[in-house]
């Protein structure tokens, strides 16, 4: 994992923005994103993005990495077309991973098609289901359905393809497992879809569904920040 990878998931980093984001808070708890001027509405939606850009050789110098003249609060869209623009036709960007993360029903895949770019891919184990069976999730499949998410995580580990950003859909209620997981596939963000609990079991269309939802609540570690 390379170390710039390795700051944006550390505690410092999280700590520092999370204090960034109560100082650019107003009093209603609105950040106005500082590339379009609106606000960011929901908190997975606000990036912390370094104006001068972290790289392998200044990542350990603070005043860059955890200065806050140095930090813009901005849509996590803003971020990626900032990104696209900088590096242009330029140099070969680097392709980014990220990890999209919540309970059933938080809204996880419509976020990631609100936001996602059609050179993107997408892995959603729910598709991968529904590419195959006919049926909902028969347990016979598991091994074929599972194999072919991890030969796609593969890819994406080795960042194989012309792809541009990945986007990792799951539940992922035990930080351990997503710490793997991030680290396997050398992520650099998990976005943390955050709806309550309530309205994930109020969009629930089915007996099934709203066992799978309970089910995650129970498992979820909130990490400690
Ligand atoms: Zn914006
Ligand atoms: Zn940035």
């Amino acid at each position: 994992m390379t170390k710039r990878a390795k700051f944006y998931r550390s505690d410092r980093w999280l700590k520092f923005l999370a204090n960034l984001k109560d100082e650019r808070a107003d009093e209603s708890g609105v950040i106005i994103c500082a590339h379009c001027g609106k606000p960011i509405v929901k908190k997975y939606d606000c990036i912390g993005h370094h104006k001068k850009e972290l790289t392998e050789e200044n990542v350990d110098d603070v005043t860059i990495s955890l200065n806050p003249d140095n930090v813009e609060l901005i849509h996590f869209k803003c971020h990626n077309l900032i990104h696209d623009r900088f590096c242009g036709y330029v140099q070969r960007k680097p392709q980014q991973v990220f990890i999209v993360y919540g309970s059933p029903c938080s809204g996880k895949r419509t976020w990631v098609s609100e936001n996602a770019e059609p050179d993107d891919i997408i892995i959603d184990i729910d598709r991968l289901w529904n590419a195959i069976s006919c049926s909902e999730k028969p347990d016979r499949l598991k091994a074929n359905v599972f194999a072919m998410r991890d030969l796609l995580l593969d890819q994406i580990r080795t960042r194989n393809g012309c792809w541009r950003h990945a986007y990792i859909i799951g539940g992922y209620p035990l930080t351990g497992e997503l710490e793997r997981l991030a680290d396997f596939v050398n992520a650099d963000d998990v976005i943390y879809i955050d709806t309550p609990k309530d309205i994930c079991l109020q969009r629930a269309k089915s007996e099934a569904m709203i066992g799978y939802i309970e089910d995650w609540w129970e498992r979820y570690t909130p990490p400690v920040t």
